[in-house]
């Protein structure tokens, strides 16, 4: 397989050759008329090509690289409609107005509308009058679904977050399976699987359950170099993501992530209590309520939603400023989705997490105690190893994370270990004394305690509990005066990131591990990372954000800024859209410094296109002011 995967450049940054001459280049005649964007990016290029061909592609990008183009496009270039497959029946209104917006006509067929409407898409697809036609994969079982397709054209079958069909990964959906057959059953239409999950193995059970080992690949950089990421120790969570929110993100649009549906309540009403706005979203709320908080999260300008995991997913809005996790993401695949949610319109953004101990502790123990067999626990294991691994790194956390990935990258210079490196110890010594408690309680008296306990005992304080079980007697008993509580606490939660060291149990005791026994038999070296002072990383980061290019819009041009946004806000809200599919950010910011005078310069800014121009031009230029 390796043979047919070329390594593409950097997708954010790079640009791809184009022909000047569109006339004989009908994708990029169609990028510039319809989407009003000058040039491909780099890698949407040879995968356009190659489905316009004829050819199937399997494609990797992350969340904002640009995916959405390269079946659009060879959608709209190829004769027939576009069967687009995606589990997110919830956006697929949104797509299909983002697509009338443009001038594409679109429509999608799930569960959620009526007859009269459904029929009016079906006819639309077989009278040949529609560019692109989005399905969820539940509806390619259908015998009825399966006659319409065989009375229209298809110009190409799209599977988006195509990694649903692995069982590696964390969205896995039965019906993703199914979509194997499609080119049993329709071999000459070309197939392309997208998705930003990158992981080898699940691009390989991508390829493999798809049947697309004879696809050509194509991997992008998962470089997103326009997100700041950050992890915190954690040390009052609400009161830190409060200080984040108020310092860096007033105003703007972001996701909070927290693990439980209680902790999610709970968040969103200390956030509006201190006055930003923030509405909660899990899997317990009525299906009315999380629909309504999705849909005023898309439309409304500058909203917070915390939520668990379930949402996001596919979540289109361009301008998320910022993603905070409240609790330990269980895997990087997992993390790097969540966060990839913020910036999909390359302005700068922050991917922002706090963790502490009792994350360690307490996935660790929702480990030990899951259902499933060994390998399904072990597999758990080896994730959140991966994830802990990333917290306790001293390096570069996005090089950390490309590398992940399969990609080699050097210091980034926009993550908190770049901006205030941490500086590492030598934690062997206090490393032994801490497992060498662990072991005398566990192995020589057969008790078990939790982290606060043994804490007590190294420091020496006769508490109660300490007399009670004459632990004061221990010779380990005041041997870690040293190190205050707090240091104790980083030290045993890298013990137990290193697998030095591990729990069970509801109380979360503590238990050797092989490992353990070359720290204590002076065989292994231990080195810890010393958290970086609060008030230094963050002044560090903060520096940088100003530093940014292109990011600061003078006084005056922040003016007209505002007022395109409220101009949008108004249309939007007459349309019924969400604002980003009036305009993007990116392009309003563009606007805002370049002040077109006339149609013309208008549409030559990225993101206005032909249709766009007609609808909105007029608009646009009378709030410049022309
Ligand atoms: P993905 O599906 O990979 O997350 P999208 O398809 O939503 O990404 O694209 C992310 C953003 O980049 C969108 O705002 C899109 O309009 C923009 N974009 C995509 N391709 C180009 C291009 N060639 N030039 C300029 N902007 C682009
Ligand atoms: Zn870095």
């Amino acid at each position: 397989m390796s043979a047919s995967v070329p390594r593409l450049a950097a997708v954010t940054l790079a640009d791809a050759a184009t022909s000047p001459d569109t006339a004989v280049d009908p994708a990029l005649d169609t990028l510039r008329r319809v989407f009003g964007y000058e040039r491909f990016r780099s890698g949407q290029r040879e995968i356009v090509d190659t489905v316009v061909a004829g050819g199937d592609a399997l494609v990797l990008m992350p969340t904002g690289g640009g995916k959405s183009l390269c079946y659009q496009i060879p959608s709209l270039v190829r004769p027939g409609t576009g069967v687009v497959v995606s589990p997110l029946i919830a956006l697929m209104q949104d797509q299909v107005d983002a697509l009338d917006a443009l001038g594409v006509r679109a429509g999608f067929l799930n569960s959620t509308q009526d007859a009269g409407s459904r029929r009016a898409v079906e006819q639309a697809f077989t009278d040949g009058e529609l560019d692109l036609l989005y399905l969820a994969p539940e509806r390619l079982r259908l015998d009825s679904t399966v006659r319409l397709l065989d009375r229209g054209e298809i110009a190409l079958f799209a599977i988006d977050e195509a990694h649903c069909v692995s069982q590696w990964g964390h969205d896995f959906r039965p019906d993703y399976l199914e979509l194997s057959h499609l080119h049993e059953r329709w071999p000459d239409v070309p197939r392309i699987a997208l998705t930003a999950t990158a992981t080898q193995a699940t691009r390989e059970e991508i390829a493999t359950r798809l049947d697309l080992t004879g696809a050509r690949h194509f991997v992008a950089s998962f470089d997103r170099p326009n997100i700041q990421y950050r992890i915190v120790p954690k040390d009052g969570a609400k009161q830190q993501l409060l200080e984040f929110l108020r310092t860096e993100h007033a105003g703007d649009a972001g996701i909070v992530y927290c693990l439980s549906r209680a902790s999610v309540e709970e968040t969103a009403e200390f956030l509006t209590a201190q006055g930003i706005r923030a509405l909660p979203y899990h899997a317990g709320l009525p299906a009315e309520v999380r629909a309504r908080n999705q849909a005023a999260f898309l439309r409304e300008d500058g909203l917070v939603v915390v939520a668990t995991i379930a949402f996001g997913m596919g979540i289109d809005k361009p301008d998320v400023r910022f993603v905070a996790h409240l609790d330990l993401p269980k895997s990087v695949e997992g993390y790097y989705q969540e966060t990839g949610r913020a910036g999909r319109d390359g302005l700068p953004s922050t991917a922002w997490l706090a963790y502490g101990l009792a994350d360690v502790v307490q996935q660790r123990k929702m480990i030990a105690g899951s259902d499933g067999d060994a390998a399904h626990r072990r597999r758990l294991g080896t994730h959140l190893d991966a994830m802990l691994a990333l917290c306790e790194t001293v390096e570069c956390r996005r090089a950390q994370l490309l590398n992940y990935f399969g990609q080699a990258a050097g210091p980034c210079g926009n993550c908190d270990t770049c901006l205030a490196p941490p500086e590492s110890w030598d934690g062997t010594i206090a490393a032994q004394k801490f497992l060498s408690a662990v072991y005398r309680l566990d192995r020589e008296r057969n008790q078990r305690f939790g982290v606060g306990h043994v804490v007590d005992i190294l420091r020496g304080k006769a508490t109660p509990k300490v007399k009670q079980w004459g632990h004061d007697d221990l010779t380990v008993f005041g041997v870690g005066e040293d190190l205050s509580e707090g240091e104790w606490r980083t030290v045993v939660r890298q013990l137990l990131a290193q697998g030095l060291l591990t729990v069970e149990g509801d109380h979360g005791t503590l238990l050797l591990t092989d490992a353990s026994a070359d720290v204590l038999g002076r065989r292994r070296e231990v080195r810890l990372r010393r958290d970086p002072e609060r008030t230094r990383a963050r002044a560090a980061a903060k520096a940088r954000k100003k530093a940014a290019p292109d990011v600061e819009l003078s006084a005056e041009d922040t003016e007209l800024f505002e007022r395109l946004r409220a101009w949008r806000a108004g249309v939007a809200k007459e349309q019924g859209v969400p604002a980003y599919v009036v305009f993007h950010d990116a392009t309003l910011r563009a606007v805002a410094t370049a002040r077109p005078a006339s149609l013309d310069e208008l549409g030559g800014i990225s993101g206005v296109g032909e249709s766009k121009l007609a609808k909105y031009g007029e608009g646009v230029l009378e709030t410049v002011g022309v």
